[in-house]
């Protein structure tokens, strides 16, 4: 950090001390956002060294079984040959594990509901720098943030998957494209419905639109992974425009366990 920086944190630390987001420990000059033990004891998924992780069986199971059920059409209504869609496994990535009970859920809150998205582009940024060595994302070259529905992104004022894409794609020098891919209809929150309802509420909620050069492998970018049903939605969307494209996930929580 240049000289300059650090004085004028060190003032601003003396004015509104920051805080570990996970501990609550006051951070001092060099750390951002985590406390140096918090960072270390990060539950890390280390997905990124591996193409075949269990976020991506999850994905790749929903998109199977819905598949199997719902064949997605070409836009002129022809129906996509099953195997054009199967022959490409998707690639998934997450940064830690989101554990109910722990205290780094405390991340994605506080970039949620407190309008932290500097803590976004932060961790984003830890994300995409374990993402740039990985073969398997080596020619992805488009990253899309889930959008949110325009009613919704107006009352909180921002997106928060964008500013974690925001970082992704920073760090892994891919451009971002925040203009193709639009939520259509909005859904309730959906604390109460049960999984299959929920994927049903969310089918169709996502618009891709044609603008500009073809992606060849996209990197869908969320906060967080719970049943996959909002990704699944989305590349379907994707998928309609552009059958063959290659799309990969990456998210900053995974639910589930090391
Ligand atoms: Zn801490």
């Amino acid at each position: 950090m240049k000289r300059w920086r650090i004085w004028w944190r060190a003032l601003a630390d003396l004015m509104l001390p920051r805080t570990c987001l996970v501990c609550g420990r006051k951070l001092g000059l060099q750390e951002e956002h985590l406390c140096l033990y918090c960072l270390a004891e990060m539950p890390r998924t280390y997905f990124w060294d591996r193409s075949h992780n269990s976020m991506a069986d999850k994905i790749n199971g929903v998109i199977q079984e819905w598949l199997e059920n719902d064949f997605p059409t070409e836009p002129d209504g022809k129906e996509i040959p099953l195997g054009r869609l199967l022959e490409r496994y998707a690639y998934a990535c997450a940064l830690f594990f989101f554990q109910d009970e722990g205290d780094y859920r405390n991340i994605l809150y506080s970039l949620k509901y407190n309008g932290n998205t500097a803590a976004g582009e932060h961790f984003g940024k830890m994300l995409g720098r374990k993402m740039v060595s990985a073969a398997h994302f080596a020619d992805v070259d488009t990253v899309i943030p889930v959008p949110l529905h325009w009613t919704r992104r107006w009352k909180r004022g921002y997106n928060q998957a964008e500013h974690i894409a925001v970082g992704v794609s920073e760090a892994m020098g891919i451009e971002l494209r925040t203009d193709i891919l639009f939520r259509r209809k909005r859904t309730a929150t959906q604390t109460k419905v049960d999984v299959k309802q929920k994927r049903r509420n969310v089918l169709g909620a996502f618009e891709m639109v044609k603008n500009g050069h073809e992606p060849s492998h996209i990197l869908l970018v969320d906060d967080l992974f719970t049943t996959g049903a909002t990704l699944y939605a989305c590349y379907r969307a994707i998928r309609e425009i552009y059958p063959s494209v290659r799309i990969s996930f990456a998210t900053l929580g995974f639910v589930g366990r090391p």
